[in-house]
């Protein structure tokens, strides 16, 4: 028996690294410390809907084939389209984010990952105001105020209270949830919510409204506060901001609550206007709560690589990048692309109906390891490893910090990384290229 410790969990943006596996003639028999998702998801990587081999659509059918036989296919279609989407990325590895960054370059596609539908806005609010950042680590040792914007990770990121940001003991924090006050802010009462010393429930769409609202108590011009904004009396904000005012460090956890409502990202930089006013008190931060393992790695490597986070074309050769224009879901909308190439993703299952109807229309690669909604519409389906499980890899978590992710049993199936490795060696056979 093998036992396999500082396992990191490939699951959510909290990337926990303190997981215990035990394996046993290459059968993960044991893991210890995971919440229900983590351990769902180590545990069914050989239980559930696995793709068990890659297939092409024959006659409407989807029929079993060889690898070489899945990547031949895949690459005719990317060398002969004359603008391909790529799009997922974000529970892969950074070594398969940064082929995939080149194939898209190489066959002149437009990459974008799940951030499209999620945090995308936050990286146009870190354009405009920036953002007062800190890792997991100093929220732990240091934050004795800690809100949770539009954000519920007692469902979302289960082991995110207890190990960085509510009940973590740390070197200036040592009783721990004692030791912090815990806000939320929230359209609805959520489990998060009844943890906390103090929620604020806004009206659905408010956010932006009350982040004024606060501003003008933090700046001492609360006279012109009406008597209620975004649903809320004006001594509950005042309540909230002196809270924020009088904390040592603060940190407030922002999720999709925020960015994908209205106002989008002014919401995201109405924050980081807010951090501004409060570090002339306190010191105060902002960490986004992003959902998949390693969607900010995505928004690193391809910063490295092209300059830009995501929604990037290659179409005019040189990376161009306007979100609004070039995310995934406006070039589907407006019908601008040929082919898609999902990997890592399932924008069957969340993207727009008019999205999902043009995805259903042209040809389409998967590359994942599971059966999903976007399965169903693919024309060339690859199989891959479970990164974090059955291959290594790195990932960043949600606070920009990069991690190792150990392979833990053998497996048969390619890597992310190899499969799109293949393609962009048979894409320029076929163009007839290096
Ligand atoms: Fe995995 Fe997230 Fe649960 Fe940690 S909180 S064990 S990273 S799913």
């Amino acid at each position: 028996m093998k036992v396999i410790t500082d396992v990191v969990c490939p699951f959510c943006g909290s990337l926990c690294d303190d997981l215990t596996v035990k394996v046993e003639d290459n059968v993960i028999t044991d893991i210890q410390r995971a919440c229900i998702l983590g351990h769902n998801k180590i545990a069914g990587v050989c239980l559930h809907d696995r793709i068990e081999s890659p297939m092409i659509r024959k006659d409407g059918e989807l029929v079993e084939v060889s690898y070489e036989e899945a990547i031949e296919k895949a690459a005719e279609i990317l060398a002969n389209s004359k603008r391909n989407l790529s799009y997922g990325w974000a529970s892969t590895s950074c070594e398969a984010v940064s082929k995939a960054i080149q194939l898209a370059e190489e066959t002149g596609a437009l990459i974008d990952s799940t951030a499209n539908v999620c945090h995308g806005p936050t990286v146009l609010a870190v354009h405009e105001k920036g953002s007062p950042a800190a890792s997991l680590g100093q929220v732990k040792n240091r934050a004795d105020l800690v809100v949770f914007w539009g954000c519920n990770p007692v469902h979302a990121h289960p082991r995110h209270m207890s190990r960085y940001s509510t009940y973590a003991r740390g070197f200036f924090t040592k009783k721990g949830r004692k030791a912090r006050n815990i806000a939320v802010v929230d359209v609805r009462e959520t489990d998060t919510a009844k943890l906390a010393d103090k929620y604020v429930q806004v009206e659905p769409g408010g956010d932006y409204m009350l982040l004024c609202a606060i501003r003008s108590v933090i700046n001492e011009n609360e006279d012109v506060i009406p008597a209620e904004v975004a649903g809320i009396p004006k001594e509950e904000i005042i309540e909230l901001a002196t809270m924020l005012k009088e904390a040592k460090f603060s940190c407030i956890f922002y999720g999709m609550g925020t960015t994908q409502s209205r106002s989008k990202y002014k919401n995201g930089a109405a924050v980081s206007a807010l951090l501004y006013d409060l570090n002339q008190y306190s010191k105060s931060v902002m960490i986004p709560m992003r959902g998949h393992y390693n969607v900010t790695g995505f928004g690193q490597v391809a910063n490295w690589e092209t300059g830009y986070p995501n929604a990037i074309d290659f179409n005019r050769k040189l990376a161009y990048y306007n979100p609004g224009e070039t995310g995934a879901s406006d070039v589907l909308l407006r019908g601008d692309v040929d082919s898609a190439l999902i990997a890592a993703g399932d924008p069957g299952a969340h993207f727009a109906q008019e999205a999902v109807r043009c995805l259903a229309q042209i040809p389409l690669i998967q590359i994942d390891p599971y059966h999903n909604a976007t399965t169903e519409l693919a024309d060339v389906v690859i199989p891959a490893a479970v990164v974090g499980v059955e291959v290594e890899g790195t990932a960043y978590r949600m606070d920009s910090i990069p991690l190792r992710m150990k392979k833990l049993i053998d497996t048969t199936f390619k890597s992310d990384e190899e499969i799109v490795t293949d393609l962009i060696e048979k894409v320029r056979e076929i163009k007839g290229g290096a």
